[in-house]
């Protein structure tokens, strides 16, 4: 299982889109399923991206996080 601080330092990787490898990626996924703190971080690193990127988009739902997420798994 990771740590929190585990996560934080990949997170960055997660939003985005640096590929993972599964098991990290399984990983990540597996804890932001149980640590609202960890998804609550990448939301709002998600949103912080978003607006880096140019685009005024409110912090991403945990829809819009889980849709991430997916994308990932399909890329794989
Ligand atoms: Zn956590």
């Amino acid at each position: 299982m990771l740590k929190c601080k585990e996560v934080v330092d990949r997170a960055d990787a997660l939003v985005d889109g640096t590929p993972l490898s599964w098991r990290e990626h399984f990983a990540l996924r597996m804890h932001l399923l149980m640590c609202h703190h960890c998804r609550r971080y990448v939301r709002q690193l998600h949103a912080l991206v978003t607006s880096l990127n140019g685009k005024n988009t409110p912090p991403a739902s945990d829809e819009q996080v889980q849709g991430i997420l997916d994308k990932l798994d399909h890329e794989h």
